[in-house]
This record gives structure tokens, sequence and C-alpha cells, in this order.
């Protein structure tokens, strides 16, 4: 059977008028290379748990997106992120909260699944372990940009007037994730953030919480979500979808739909990619972009931010 990947790298009102046509191909650049390195994992035979991490890998490594590199800061001025892995086949899952310091946060989540008897490891705790794991550690300044702490300087700003201006979602949020469906129909999802500009240290969004913004089940979907990460928690999104299809019946576009769309009313901007067994992908947002993209087994890297169709990559 053939393989497909999804990914997404963030989502929320994302500004035509501050986004320049460099920024725009910039984005469309990353999406394409996270979808190749995706790609190389599941055109090999790999699994689909490695392509999503070698997917979000490439993502946590551009300072475009707001994971690893390029993350965004709390209120203190800290960095402080979050990262899930998920494989459907046994439902193995693996995740840490509030973490600073391994240059990808996917494979220090990946260490938890593998390496330890727990499945969320969070702050000091998450880092003694991972100091005894074997990756690669940077020192903060990498992951520190300057656009990102222009954003925290703004979010202050606008909360210290009271908060009358609405906030740039464009620079205050996102998050990288990936979903796929590899060639023996596993199913499994990566998800990767920096959480929200201005968070108060501590905060812990959807995405190392399994079942909100990171899940996967060969029985029903892959699912990785990005958005307010208080409402995907409150609504438990991921594993909503899933549940929709076991008991509703419903397939996984309609089940998609439905979560994202009912977040919406409630405050739940935002949007996830979603694949199922059959190799059926779901990318719905309820907002004005979600960076996004999809490849199958003929490489061909298809990406969209807005709610444009979904381009070819001609690079
Ligand atoms: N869901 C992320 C969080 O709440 C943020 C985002 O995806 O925009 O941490």
């Amino acid at each position: 059977m053939g393989f497909i990947l999804a990914i997404h790298g963030g989502a929320g009102t994302i500004r035509r008028a501050t986004m320049t046509p460099e920024l725009e191909s910039g984005y469309h650049a990353g999406l394409c290379a996270a979808l190749k390195a995706g790609h190389a994992v599941l055109a090999a035979g790999g699994p689909a748990l490695d392509a999503t991490i070698a997917a979000v890998m490439a993502m946590e490594d551009n300072p475009l997106f707001n994971a690893g590199r390029g993350a965004v800061y709390t209120s203190a001025g800290k960095l402080e992120m979050d990262a899930a892995v998920m494989e459907g086949r046994e439902r193995r899952a693996g995740a840490v909260a509030g973490i600073c310091g391994p240059r990808n946060p996917v494979l220090a989540a990946r260490a938890v699944m593998e390496h330890s008897d727990h499945e969320l490891l969070g702050g000091a705790g998450a880092m003694a372990f991972l100091n005894t794991q074997d990756i690669v550690f940077e020192a903060p300044e990498y992951f520190a940009t300057e656009r990102r702490w222009k954003a925290l300087q703004t979010e202050l700003e606008r909360r210290r007037m009271g908060a009358m201006t609405e906030a740039d979602d464009s620079t205050r949020h996102g998050t990288v994730g990936a979903v796929a469906c590899d060639a023996q129909g596993n199913l499994a999802a990566s998800t990767s953030t920096g959480g929200m500009t201005g968070k108060l240290p501590g905060r812990v969004g959807d995405s190392p919480q399994i079942g909100s913004g990171t899940f996967a089940d060969n029985g029903s979907c892959a699912v990785s979500c990005t958005g307010v990460g208080e409402l995907f928690v409150r609504y438990c999104a991921a594993h909503e979808i899933s549940a929709r299809m076991r008991f509703l019946g419903e397939g996984l576009e309609a089940a998609a739909d439905k979560v994202v769309t009912d977040l919406a009313p409630v405050g739940g901007n935002g949007g996830l990619v979603a694949v199922d067994a059959a190799g059926t992908v779901a990318m719905p947002f309820n907002c004005a972009g979600m960076y996004r993209g999809r490849i199958g087994e003929d490489g061909v890297a298809w990406t969209a931010i807005y709610r444009e169709e979904l381009r070819a990559d001609r690079g």
C-alpha cells in the first residue's frame, strides 16, 4: 500500500499585511524541506513514527517556526518547549513539557517513550532524565531569535495597555506537527512547540498532552493539532476525532471538520492535520490560515498557508 505524510507549521490569524513575499516563500520552502525529510524516511520503507519525527525536526531547526530554534518566549523572557510523539500500532507515546536544552524537543519526547517507564516528563526532572540520553543539547542562545523577542515585547506592551488591541496570532503562537501512514499501514503523530508568546512560566499546552494535541491509533487516525492549547485540552481535540470515527462511524474528514468547527465558537482558534490507515488526509482549520502540506509516494510536496488550494513545490 502507499504512504502519506501531512504536516503543519502552526495556525492562526496569519495576516497578509505582515507577510512579505520573502517570508511567504520562506514558509513554503520550510514546509517543503520538512515534507521531503519525512518522505525520504517513508520511501526507504521506514516507519511512520520516524517520518513524522524527521519532518518535525526539519521545522524545529528552522527559526521561522515556533518550535526548537525560533520558539516563543514566556512572560519571563525564557523558552519552555513542549513536544510529543505517538505511534498507532501499540499506542506507545512519549512527551516532554517545559524544557529548554535539547536541540530537537521531539527527540526528547521519543527518548521518554523509548527509555523511560513514563509517558510525560516535565521541567527539571525531564532535563535530568534527558541529560542521561544520547541527544544533542544547545545553549539558550541557539534557540533565541530577535523576531520572537520582539513579539514578546509587543505582547507585554499590549497587556500594559489593557489588551485593547487584538493580539497578532502570527507572532504569538504556532506549533509544528506531522502525521503519517507508512507502507505497512501504521500511523504516527509528532508535535513540537514553544507554546504561546507571553505564557506564564510553567504553562503546558495541548501539544504534549496525548489525546489533546497529539494522538495516534491504527484503528482510527493520527492527529497533530495547533491553536489555542487550553481549548484543545479542554475539548480533548485529537482523541475526539478518533472517538467520533470509532463510535459514530464518521470518516476522517467529517470527524476532523466537526471538531475544528466546534472549537471556533468557544475560542479554540486553530487547526490540525490528520491521517487514517487508508491514507486519507484532513487538514481543517477555523482561522485565517495554517502553514500546511502533504506528500505522497510520488514525492511531490504540496503546501499552502491561507485558504487557497495546496500548491505543488516548484523548487
Ligand atoms: N497549541 C500550542 C500551545 O497551546 C500553540 C499553537 O499551536 O499555536 O502551546
